[in-house]
């Protein structure tokens, strides 16, 4: 399937599971109103039976709309009459339970002209069926006119959203899709990738073994030729060829498997104590003939004052010597290589900077997995199996150390490694 087949696919998966997310908040939102309105109604009708059974009581006439609602949570009931708390919760506990409203809630009785709490009660039906508070005074009245009561739900909307089970588990099943449809996709884009990496080294590796293969194969056409399997010193010439080709094959067979049969706890790291400015210099040296061939400049600026470490000698050279091979090799003027070293919060770091080709940010993410090289079409001019970066990344990681690269595409890049301090 194709890089764009997919995008498109993905594009109308996302269309399709967008608008099932809309229409489900539109219908989650819908019965919630629903819900609390059916709650607030049977509310309002408890609280009006409580202040017409007050006033009846009292022998007074009704009031017209007596409840009111000024917050979402919160009801008020206005009495023209003498309030007695006792009753007033017996009678609000009566006509809640009444309505089969059996959620807890907060009472309070006002005085109408400070608008200050002259009394107040939480009432908590599932806790206890007992009476109005035994400690409530008996004979506490709130007389006359003046006084109204309000009633408050601190758990108004877990309430409205625990009776709509339904919709909460179809909300769930929706994220679990969403959920499984994200994985599904990065799964996808994973497996494209790391096809598009499979056909990437194999395309390489065919391009690096051809040569040698053909060059073997042109040498024993020779050999086998009368008039050079008669002459010794051709036979001979034509042996070492195959010889040297043949070496040439398994050394590269061999840095292959055992590079991509690395991994950071497989692999074996001594724990010398090393001074990292002579590993360096040394790497630096090595290089220095590759240097010379493409007329580059390499520039040391050993600022660490604390530069040992502890670890392992061979593959700490080698990681710098790759990262300064790949500096050479992604060039494509004159290489100038800058390599610095530093401390920080008790760590040597070093850092190879190059004016090469860059990397783009999408692929900075992936230089150092496995067989991973930055896509060039079918153009092979930089030889390579992607395997550099991934040794470097793994013997950094066997360190307890870290490798980080910033670059910036057609200026150059930066590849800092940062090590534990041995002092
Ligand atoms: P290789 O060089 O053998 O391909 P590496 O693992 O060393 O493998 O590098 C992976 C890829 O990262 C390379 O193919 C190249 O595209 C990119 N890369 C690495 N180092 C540099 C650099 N200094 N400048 C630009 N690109 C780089």
């Amino acid at each position: 399937m194709s890089r764009r087949t997919i995008y498109i696919l993905i594009l109308i998966a996302i269309v399709a599971l967008s608008g099932i997310i809309i229409t489900q908040i539109y219908w989650v939102r819908r019965a919630y109103n629903l819900q609390e309105k059916e709650f607030n109604d049977r509310v309002v009708i408890a609280m009006s039976a409580v202040v017409d059974r007050i006033q009846q009581a009292n022998h007074d006439s009704a009031i017209v709309e007596p409840v009111s609602q000024p917050r979402s949570s919160y009801f008020v009931a206005n009495i023209n009459d003498t309030l007695h708390p006792y009753f007033l919760e017996t009678l609000l506990r009566e006509e809640f339970q009444s309505l089969n409203l059996k959620e807890d809630f907060e009472y309070a009785v006002y005085d109408c002209f400070s608008d200050s709490v002259v009394y107040g009660a939480r009432i908590n039906f599932a806790e206890d069926e007992r009476q109005p508070a035994q400690s409530m005074n008996m004979q506490k009245r709130f007389k006359n006119d003046g006084h109204y009561f309000g009633i408050y739900f601190p758990n108004k909307t877990g309430m409205v959203i625990h009776q709509m089970d339904f919709w909460v588990f179809s909300s769930l099943a929706i994220v679990i899709v969403v959920l499984f449809f994200g994985y599904a996709i990065a799964i996808i884009l994973r497996q494209k990738r790391l096809s598009e990496v499979k056909t990437d080294f194999i395309n390489n590796m065919t391009h690096e073994l051809k040569t040698p293969i053909s060059t073997i194969s042109v040498s024993c056409d020779m050999l086998m030729r009368d008039d050079v399997g008669a002459d010794q010193q051709r036979r001979r010439q034509y042996a070492e060829i195959i010889r040297n080709e043949n070496e040439r094959l398994k050394a590269q067979v061999e840095r292959v498997l055992s590079v991509a049969s690395l991994s950071p706890d497989k692999l074996k790291v001594n724990q010398e104590v090393l001074n990292m400015h002579d590993i360096i210099q040394r790497a630096t040296t090595a290089q220095r003939i590759h240097l010379d061939e493409r007329e580059g400049e390499l520039n040391l600026e050993l600022n660490a004052t604390l530069h040992t470490v502890r670890g392992d000698k061979v593959h700490l050279t080698n990681v710098v010597y790759n990262l300064i091979d790949n500096a050479i090799k992604y060039a494509e003027t004159k290489p100038f290589i800058y390599v610095k070293t530093y401390n920080e919060d008790g760590r040597f770091c070093f850092a190879v900077s190059d004016n090469g080709i860059g990397i783009e940010t999408k692929h900075q993410r992936m230089i150092f997995d496995k067989f991973f090289r930055v896509p060039t079409g079918n153009v092979h001019n930089v030889k390579g199996f992607g395997l550099g970066l991934y040794y470097v990344q793994t013997v950094m990681k066997a360190h307890g150390g870290s490798v980080e690269v910033k670059s910036d595409p057609g200026k150059g890049s930066t590849f800092t490694c940062k090590l534990l301090n041995n002092e």
